[in-house]
């Protein structure tokens, strides 16, 4: 089989998402699941979808798109604000979409308006992680503005945390979020479906035993393709972190110096990593890099240790690894986020769809998150 490859365990995906799914509605909380860092992958869309995700989500419209041409009987919903050149497109593939700009959402009824469709809207709050969303002293306006717009329909409102500066949700900006769920209703005299607490950093908070007030959403990615919550890259009880690993191949593999001779300069990216010299070690080449994913985001088995990328060769020394490596062996490794999101998007690594629990890792790569 050829590499680079990841392998999407199915089933360990589905697990995952059902858990979550079946946790949270304790709560009454919704999941919609967010496909985005594996590009709307209908095969993934659908196993969320039997687990009981109540939407699919993604931030680019291609992704929802591929979603449709898979065959995705879903509740389709853009989680980043639409680009303005793309609403026809919105409107056609999205159900709902998550807005902040005025300017948008005009457009977006007018291409609603041409579809003879009507699109649901979800307006984004800012809570001080200073990403998208509107501030919390202009909700109201938005809100009133947006009920005057023919074909578009407000669903609810949301939030997004921890993407940017790493704000946690907590008691607090969770419970901002609620009073400004209730006083639109009553300012605005409308019901609010959805209130959308945030991502995957959300679950501590939701799962936590505390009041979770008006949300009754959540919008969850890395905790199912990953089974990690992201503020303390920790793993979840109970879930599988290595529903998807990745697959490298080694090209090349020799006893060489430790440490680099002849005049340092500027490496091919950036300032080249102060090396120890360690004298003589055994380093191995696998044929992935920059382009293919995040090594930084790679974790490697007992025994190897990554030294360094380039655009298409990652550098370990595998002096201590249990396993004679030779050129063609291959390696598994696990993931994080940006590891997963650039492999994915890479042309170069193949996707794997398997539906076994086959190969597991060993318990200590799994655990730990990124250096
Ligand atoms: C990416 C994203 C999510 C999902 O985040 P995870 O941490 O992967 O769960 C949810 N909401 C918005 C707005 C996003 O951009």
């Amino acid at each position: 089989m050829s590499a680079p490859r990841l392998l999407i365990d199915l089933e360990k995906l589905h697990h995952n998402a059902l858990t979550l799914v079946q946790r949270l509605a304790v709560d009454s909380i919704s999941v919609t699941g967010v496909t985005k860092a594996a590009l709307g992958a209908p095969e993934i869309g659908k196993v969320l979808l039997r687990a009981g995700v109540e939407s699919l989500a993604g931030s680019r419209i291609e992704n929802l798109e591929s979603m449709c041409r898979g065959g995705v009987p879903a509740s389709r919903t853009l989680i980043r604000s639409p680009v303005l050149s793309q609403v026809d497109r919105v409107v056609a593939h999205a159900d709902v979409s998550f807005n902040t700009e005025l300017d948008t959402i005009s457009a977006l009824s007018l291409a609603a308006d041409r579809a003879g469709r009507t699109h649901g809207l979800i307006l984004m709050v800012e809570l001080g992680d200073l990403r998208e969303g509107i501030m919390p002293n202009d909700l109201e306006a938005a809100a009133r503005q947006v009920l005057h717009l023919p074909n578009i329909a407000l669903k609810g409102i949301g939030t997004n945390l921890a993407c940017r500066s790493g704000v946690s949700p907590d008691t607090n900006n969770m419970a901002v979020l609620s009073s400004l769920a209730d006083s639109i209703e009553a300012s605005c005299g409308t019901m609010l479906d959805i209130v959308s607490g945030g991502n995957s950093a959300n679950i501590q908070w939701a799962l936590s035993g505390t009041d979770t007030g008006r949300i009754n959403n959540l919008r969850l990615g890395e905790s199912i393709l990953l089974g990690r919550e992201p503020l303390q890259c920790q793993a979840i009880d109970g879930l599988h972190t290595d529903g998807i690993t990745l697959v490298a191949e080694v090209i090349e593999t020799k006893v060489k110096p430790s440490h680099p001779w002849g005049e340092i300069a500027q490496a091919a990216f950036g300032e080249p990593l102060p090396s120890i010299d360690r004298g003589d070690i055994r380093k191995t080449i696998f044929a992935i890099g920059h382009q293919d994913t995040d090594h930084y985001g790679l974790l490697a088995p007992q025994g190897i240790k990554i030294l360094g990328a380039s655009s298409d060769h990652l550098i370990v020394d595998s002096s201590r690894y249990h396993e004679n490596l030779t050129v063609g062996s291959e390696v598994t490794f696990g993931l994080n986020y940006s590891a997963l999101l650039r492999a994915m998007t890479s042309p170069f690594v193949a996707k794997v769809m398997m539906k076994s629990s086959t190969p597991r890792l060993p318990a200590e790569t799994v655990q730990s998150c990124r250096a």
